[in-house]
């Protein structure tokens, strides 16, 4: 039966002083009514503000929130990995801190675990940010699904609740540049998605800035397809093929110029065409080499192996070192290896 059974909700939190107050009144009232037994795992990813004073007070006053505080500041998709590491329920809910996905719905998604889905992921219906947020975040959906060769759901954020059969094998999966909505799609397993309206943040400012929020877009695409690569041979193989016929073109006005100058093709100066040639075949190689240059970095990033999060202070849950990857297998998961 459920009710046996526990669930944890992971929270990252990023100088978040002033959503907490709210998120532990309101997150706290819904958990009670869930009937089962649950942990809140906050994971303060190197704030500067109060964020980790908050936190502990928190776990003082409830022990069901506990923490973990990072030595810097790792990244969101980062403190979301360390959270479903040390979780500990049957299920995991992945949650922003600042109350944009609001605590009342996961009720709707242990509902939908319950029918026996193994992912519910939350599908934003209506956003509350500004118009370009809005677009590029369109945008980059379903630039994003025509590039993997998986399903992946249009318009889901990390907003989910995982079973921890799925779980296990996030925790296995040893990449570096984490974008865990794409891990998740990736994984497969049962997934279903409830519509929802996206709240605005409940207070403070968003901490994600352009740079990151392009830096979760690069990870997204680089992370998951090669169509790039693909792409810049092609790119390539058409321009190859065009100077081709243009070579042709030139040799052949220089080898038979009275007969091109009889015909109303005088002679070439020149000098326009090789510069805007040139910039332009340069431009293609840099672009093609800052392509490669994403993939050469993800290779690098892994073949270092360093730890991805570094805890320096915990509260209410014990650190484990992240010795990725942990063998589902070994852990039991039900032994699809
Ligand atoms: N966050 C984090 N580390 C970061 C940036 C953000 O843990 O480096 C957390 C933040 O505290 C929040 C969630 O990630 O709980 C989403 O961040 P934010 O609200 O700034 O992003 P947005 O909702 O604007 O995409
Ligand atoms: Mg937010």
């Amino acid at each position: 039966m459920p009710e046996n059974r526990k669930i944890s909700i992971v929270a990252p939190c990023y100088n978040e002083e002033a959503v907490l107050p709210e998120l532990f009144q309101r997150l706290g009232a819904v958990a009670a009514g869930w009937g089962m037994e649950y942990e809140i795992i906050c994971v303060d990813d190197g704030s500067r503000d109060r964020t980790w004073e908050l936190l502990k007070q928190q776990h003082d006053a409830d022990p069901h929130w506990c923490s973990l505080s990072f030595a810097r500041n790792f990244g969101h998709q980062v403190a979301i990995s360390a959270g479903l590491y040390h979780a500990s329920g049957d299920a995991v809910v992945v949650m922003d801190a600042d109350l944009q996905d609001p605590p009342e719905q996961i009720a709707r998604l242990i509902e939908k675990w319950r029918e026996g889905y193994d992912v519910v992921f939350a599908i934003r219906q209506k956003r509350k940010e500004n118009f370009l947020k809005r677009f590029c975040y369109w945008a980059f959906y379903r630039l994003m699904s025509q590039l993997v060769s998986f399903e992946i759901p249009l318009d889901t954020g990390d907003f989910c609740l995982m079973d921890r059969r799925i779980v296990k094998w996030l925790n296995a999966m040893p990449e570096r540049n984490r974008f865990v909505r794409g891990l998740r799609a990736w994984s497969g397993f049962r997934q279903t998605g409830l519509v929802y309206e996206r709240d605005a943040r409940a207070a403070g400012n968003a901490k994600y800035d352009f740079f990151k929020l392009l830096k979760l877009a690069r990870d997204g695409i680089f992370s998951f397809s090669t169509v790039p690569l693909t792409l810049m041979a092609q790119v390539g193989m058409w321009i190859s093929f065009f100077s081709f016929l243009g070579i042709l073109w030139t040799l052949s006005t220089k080898m038979f110029s009275g007969f091109f100058s009889r015909h109303g093709f005088p002679p070439v100066q020149g000098f326009t065409t090789i510069v805007i040639v040139i910039l332009f075949l340069g431009g293609i190689q840099m672009m093609s080499l800052g392509i490669l240059g994403e993939y050469i970095g993800r290779i690098y990033e892994e073949v270092k192996r360093r730890p991805l999060w570094i805890i320096q202070d915990n509260a209410g849950i014990e650190p484990k070192i992240p010795d990725l990857p942990e063998n589902p297998a070994k852990a039991g998961s039900g032994g699809q290896l």
